[in-house]
């Protein structure tokens, strides 16, 4: 690893094998960065890639982020330690606690199979000395990704709804079809667009690693009570269906279709445009 001019900065990428990392490995690529893979077998270069490294990634599974974190006790001063790991507060204290210099925290909000990051999100938590930290989030804007800054403990509150919540019932769903033995042919050909699409963010999930899904929705005792409270509540919602309350499903309806407010109508118009494009292209 030699270093080049001031702009060609040397990133490593530890877990460098995986979905994620390759993904970023070929966008900073593209973009002049010379890019270093240490996977779980190259440990033995850690020392020479750490002595010339600008930036430091953790790309692996969650339940090993921790202890890969605390091998990284050996970074020049002025390089980042940055993670890219779904929940950010243990990761991020982490980081701060094994490394003196600056510390990002990064989530991107999308999977490996996205073509580019042209406006797809990566969340930021800054972690210390976000003014050395300037110069990799310009080079991630670079890429075409929005970055979009929050606090680690923010980030994880929100990601018990979009990501634990959301995935459970998506994963309570498909092991109900499957129990019930759902006819999936008939049901994909008895579908319209706006139906396909639900059954096809249903069928997507079960074509990832289930491990990374395991590890997000396991991770937090917060996640674990929001999905009881949520289960509590269908309970709740299905007596109204046992007492034959048309009137009480409808007030309820309705209370939520306030509490969206314009959201409502504008999520209707988006999905809207978004079925027309997707049957368009
Ligand atoms: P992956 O399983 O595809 O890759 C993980 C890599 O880490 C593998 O190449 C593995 O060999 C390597 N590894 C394992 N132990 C190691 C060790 N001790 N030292 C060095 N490398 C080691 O995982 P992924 O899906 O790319 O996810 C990686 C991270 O990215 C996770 O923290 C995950 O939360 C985050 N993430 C993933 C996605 C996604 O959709 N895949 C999205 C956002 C964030």
């Amino acid at each position: 690893m030699s270093r080049k001019n001031s702009m060609q900065k040397n990133v490593v990428i530890i877990g460098g094998e995986g979905k994620l990392a390759r993904l970023f490995n070929r966008e900073l690529s593209k973009l002049g960065m010379s890019v270093f893979s240490l996977d779980k077998n190259d440990w033995h270069k850690a020392d020479e890639l750490f002595a010339q490294a600008d930036a430091v990634i953790v790309a692996v599974p969650i339940h090993l982020t921790l202890d890969v974190i605390a091998r990284c006790h050996q970074l020049p001063v002025e390089c980042i330690l940055a993670d890219l790991t779904s929940i950010k507060s243990s990761p991020l204290r982490a980081m701060l606690d094994i490394h003196s210099g600056p510390v990002l925290g990064l989530h991107p909000m999308f999977g490996p199979d996205v073509s580019d990051f042209s406006h797809q999100t990566i969340a930021v938590c800054d972690g210390r000395e976000p003014d050395k930290t300037l110069w990799f989030k310009q080079l991630l804007k670079n890429t075409g990704a929005e970055l979009y800054t929050i606090s680690a403990s923010e980030h994880d509150e929100s990601m018990t709804f979009i990501q634990a919540l959301r995935h459970f019932s998506t994963f309570a769903y498909g092991v109900h079809l499957q129990q019930e033995q759902a006819d999936l042919s008939s049901l994909i050909k008895l579908s319209s667009p706006i139906y396909r699409l639900e059954l096809a963010m249903v069928g997507r999930l079960f074509a990832q690693d289930p491990e990374l899904y395991a590890d997000i929705i396991f991770s937090s005792k917060s996640n674990i009570s929001m999905i009881k409270r949520y289960h509590q509540r269908l309970g709740e919602l299905i007596s109204l269906l046992e007492n034959k309350d048309k009137a009480g499903f409808i007030n309820q309806f309705s209370d939520v279709g306030d509490w969206f407010g314009d959201d409502a109508q504008r999520f209707l118009k988006e999905s809207s445009a978004m079925l027309d494009s997707t049957q368009k292209s």
